[in-house]
């Protein structure tokens, strides 16, 4: 497929949204957040100890909310249990913050210990500590283990009622059953033509207004919305996902790094395009997954986005306006 016209200039005054980054990998490209071209970035956290760095990013750059203070950054030690509750008092003081990432990684290997004496030939521009490119153990994460963390982190999100970034390597049937195992019960009634029509208009329209808000604020075991981010599974598992019974609101963001192996200026796959149109409109979100803030962030969006529009038939404006009303619905759980 070819590339979008390039004559046509990129709409970023429309709001073009990062539905998934690290930008905290690299803290001294922060500063650049600021004269970037993207509007939202939505900054994830990978480690215990990214949690206090995000939370000052969002201090300085973040959708305001709540009153700024100093979180503990010594994270290394903390047992599970803590750090989940921790978590959840970030969300409270957070209202704007999301879960993620969270996930499970077949290949999945435990780094060795990070040495700050190891530091002569570290990059400096990087964020010290654990994220530095450490070397790996032979040593893997049982699969048990994984899913069990992985679902009380979705039912952290569930709790405060917040969107969940995913991350599933060589793992997709897994996150998907996870995720099942919370919703099961819950699933909506679908009811067919000829039933609807039997029950009346009014059954439609019953859920409308108060009753439907009243509705929205029942505790539930599962989160409220989900992003698989990066995805990289198959079209069988992700159609399984849009089973319309599910009552999670399903997203699927692609990005130019992980999906598209850096290929910018390259001609989009044709799998990635049959991938792409696999997902309902509404549900697509783009994504840079960078480690660094600034115009590379700004260079791989305009690139998703591009390839996005071309696959779905999409003229830049629209597609950018679909795509931001659709991060607007995933982080905030609302597209107004
Ligand atoms: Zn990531």
């Amino acid at each position: 497929m070819p590339p979008q016209d390039q004559s046509e200039p990129f709409p970023w005054h429309l709001g073009v949204y990062d539905a998934h980054c690290h930008p905290t990998d690299t803290m001294t490209s922060i500063r650049s957040i600021p004269s970037m071209r993207t509007k939202c970035l939505t900054v994830m956290g990978t480690r215990a100890q990214d949690q206090a760095l995000v939370a000052e990013v969002a201090d300085t750059h973040g959708v305001k909310s709540g009153d700024p203070g100093k979180w503990p950054s010594d994270e290394y030690p903390t047992p599970f249990s803590k750090f989940l509750a921790q978590t959840g008092d970030r969300l409270e003081r957070y209202p704007y913050a999301l879960v993620g990432e969270i996930g499970l990684d077949r290949s999945f290997r435990i780094p060795f210990p990070w040495r700050p004496e190891e530091g002569p030939d570290r990059d400096e521009s990087l964020t010290p500590g654990g994220r530095e490119g450490r070397r790996l153990t032979a040593f893997r994460c049982n699969q048990k283990h994984q899913k069990a963390i992985y679902k009380k982190q979705l039912q952290l999100a569930a709790e405060y009622r917040r969107a969940v970034s995913i991350h599933g390597v060589q793992a997709h049937g897994m996150v998907y059953d996870a995720l099942k195992e919370l919703w099961q019960g819950h699933e909506k009634e679908i009811l067919s033509k000829r039933e609807l029509k039997r029950r009346g208009a009014d059954h439609q329209t019953a859920k409308d207004g108060v009753e439907a808000e009243e509705e929205d604020l029942k505790p539930r075991p599962y989160p409220p919305r989900i992003c698989l981010h990066s995805y990289s599974g198959g079209s069988a598992h992700l159609n399984s996902y849009f089973n319309p019974a599910i009552p999670v609101d399903i997203f699927v963001s692609f990005s130019t790094a992980i999906n598209l192996g850096d290929a910018l200026e390259n001609e989009t796959p044709e799998s990635f395009v049959e991938m792409i149109k696999t997902v309902p409109d509404h549900r697509l979100l783009v994504e840079s997954d960078l480690h660094t803030a600034g115009e590379e962030m700004d260079r791989r969006l305009e690139d998703i986005v591009k390839r996005v529009c071309g696959a779905k038939g999409w003229g830049l404006e629209e597609g950018v306006e679909r795509l931001g009303k659709n991060w607007r619905r995933f982080a905030f759980g609302t597209d107004g």
